[in-house]
């Protein structure tokens, strides 16, 4: 059994500009640059061999729509049945939609943590069923996931609301956002973070910039304290082209190291 690391250099679902396929290599490189350390700050040595393992990027090359979902599908869900788990690093965040979906056919009773900007619930944006305005829609429609939970949203309009109540979500605004500690569930989570759902001030290297979102420390702070069996995650939405002197990567490179963490501790120790 062991935690890998795999980029997903996808671009294809992207809505406003290009980038994030930029994004797995350079928080891997913020991850081992020299200006820091690898121990989480819960004391865990990331140096150290067996705790994580870097599978490098899945080659998406010229793989679009239904044949790029599959091959991350079907490329997670083998790992999954070997009894590995996974941190994905995007690429936009329509990957998470085949990441989740696999996960959930391995665990029953999966829980998703969101945690973004922007509620990506959209039936459909600019006629894409698959957009990275939409992988939350794709999943509640499955049946599949028993809890969805959103922190940090700020971008709720009429429809996105609609399909909030009709899914169920549980959705922390940032708007009444005090409440770190209620985040609770029971069973496998799965954690989903975009990374738009930091105040740009934090993370410039995105597409969409959403002011009046949350400090890195309050989000190290949910990941660490949030109830629930935490079991897999991802990182998306990072795009390079936006970043300055390499924020966002050590932001990135940060976010993964505690989930690193907590997903090495909560399954191997
Ligand atoms: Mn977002
Ligand atoms: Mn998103």
């Amino acid at each position: 059994m062991t935690l890998k690391i795999i980029g997903l250099p996808q671009d294809n679902n992207s809505s406003f500009m290009t980038g994030p396929a930029l994004g797995p290599d350079k928080i891997k490189e913020a991850l081992f640059s020299d200006s820091s350390n690898m121990f989480s700050e819960t004391g865990l040595d990331l140096g150290n061999e067996g705790i994580w393992e870097d599978s490098g990027n899945l080659n998406l090359n010229n793989l679009k729509g239904q044949a790029a979902f599959s091959k991350i599908r079907e490329t997670i869900l083998e790992l999954l049945q070997k009894g590995d788990h996974f941190i994905g690093l995007g690429g936009d965040h329509s990957v998470s939609w085949p990441i989740i979906d696999a996960h959930a056919e391995i665990y029953s009773s999966l829980n998703i943590l969101h945690v973004d900007a922007h509620p990506d619930l959209y039936d459909s944006l600019l006629d894409n069923k698959y957009s990275h305005a939409s992988p939350f829609a794709r999943l509640m429609e499955s049946g599949k996931i028993k809890k969805l939970i959103q922190v940090g949203i700020r971008t709720l309009n009429k429809h996105q609301r609609e399909q909030a109540e009709r899914f169920d979500v549980e959705i922390h605004e940032m708007r009444d956002l005090s409440r770190v500690d209620k985040i609770n569930f029971e069973g496998p989570v799965f954690c989903s973070v975009d990374l738009d759902a930091l105040d740009p001030a934090f993370a410039p290297g995105v597409s969409h910039f959403e002011p009046g979102g949350m400090s890195t420390r309050y989000l190290l702070d949910l990941l660490r304290t949030f109830k629930g069996d935490l079991v897999g995650a991802d990182i998306v939405e990072f795009n390079p082209r936006r970043d300055f002197h390499d924020l966002t990567a050590m932001v990135g490179a940060k976010i993964l190291k505690e989930l690193i963490s907590r997903i090495f501790i909560t399954n191997y120790n």
